[in-house]
């Protein structure tokens, strides 16, 4: 069965001076999970591992560094998938949790409901030995900086977040970070999604997007394919993203034209937003609507490319 992986670091408007952090940062998550597939890793594992090295990355807004909200805590969401039975694990709106990913993963494999938030998620954690760390483990200047910024009145950091900045605002720095990702498919052909992120800038506190939403954020059904969602969360969970872009897959589009289709459907809500797959044949794929979006693909036929820009590098 072909073995396959994408990865990705958010689709948003990454500022020109964080390129090359953002190239590096997804190529080392992109080797990482490849590495683990072609030693025999479970798609299950290497997305788990791959999604927690992201979230252990301050670059990206999961985990460490994550957005902060209006309140300035950091609330985490994070869901993973497997598309062999359809299991699926989540948590929404978690504190002080250092790799959600992990938490979801434990809710899939031990608990009878699929999605667990706030001080619930927390006590389950807690029972299952998921690692807890203090709120500012997760805290970064950069995060706390913007955070500031906002309740001074820049609220135009807001707006910019998956929209193309003026050239004003193009001077503003990097005040943001994306939302982090991994689908891939392993040898015995199961296919696993995941997504993890500290959701958009400055929200309300209990918001909830689309990231931890299975259909939603992410999806996985190993006779169809895995997708994971980046983006506007409110206009994604409407659309359906992940899910909606596998059933076009399944009824006949082509990876790329039903991954567009779906972009163009989020437009239709004025959403911003990007999204990686892979279908059932393993053939991976990434799509995007926003000025930029960090992404690797690897597979045997095309080796591991990967990019912010519109183009992508082929990876030695
Ligand atoms: N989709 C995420 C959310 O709305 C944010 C992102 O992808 O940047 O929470």
């Amino acid at each position: 069965m072909k073995v396959a992986l994408a990865v990705h670091g958010g689709a948003w408007n990454v500022p020109d001076d964080d390129l090359q952090d953002h190239q590096a940062g997804i190529e080392r998550s992109l080797r990482h999970g490849w590495q683990l597939l072609g030693a025999g890793a479970s798609a299950l594992d290497a997305v788990t591992s791959v999604v927690q090295l992201l979230e252990d990355d301050p670059l990206f807004n999961a985990g460490t560094g994550s957005h902060l909200n209006r309140l300035g805590k950091v609330e985490l969401d994070a869901s993973i998938m497997e598309g062999n039975d359809l299991q699926a694990g989540a948590v929404a709106a978690v504190e002080r949790i250092r790799n959600p990913i992990l938490l979801a993963r434990a809710v899939l494999e031990r608990s009878e409901h699929v999605l667990l938030v706030g001080k619930g998620a927390r006590r389950f954690a807690r029972e299952n030995e998921v690692p807890e760390c203090r709120a500012r483990d997760l805290l970064i200047g950069r995060a706390r900086e913007t955070y500031l910024r906002i309740r001074a009145g820049e609220t135009d950091l807001i707006a910019t977040e998956f929209a193309p900045r003026d050239e004003s605002s193009a001077k503003t720095g990097p005040e943001h970070m994306g939302t982090v990702g991994a689908v891939a498919r392993d040898s015995s052909g199961c296919i696993v999604a995941a997504t993890s992120t500290g959701g958009t800038l400055d929200k309300y506190p209990g918001r909830v997007g689309d990231s931890p939403l299975i259909g939603s954020g992410t999806y996985a059904d190993s006779r169809l394919g895995g997708a994971s969602c980046t983006g506007w969360g409110e206009g994604i969970i409407r659309v359906v993203m992940a899910k909606s872009t596998i059933d076009r897959i399944s009824a006949g589009d082509e990876l790329t034209a039903a991954a567009d289709a779906a972009l163009d459907n989020l437009a239709r809500v004025g959403g911003r937003g990007g999204m990686i797959l892979i279908d059932h044949d393993g053939r991976p794929a990434a799509a995007f609507n926003t000025p930029r979006m960090a992404r690797g693909l690897a597979c045997a036929e095309h080796g591991l490319r990967a990019g912010v820009d519109a183009s992508m590098e082929r990876l030695a």
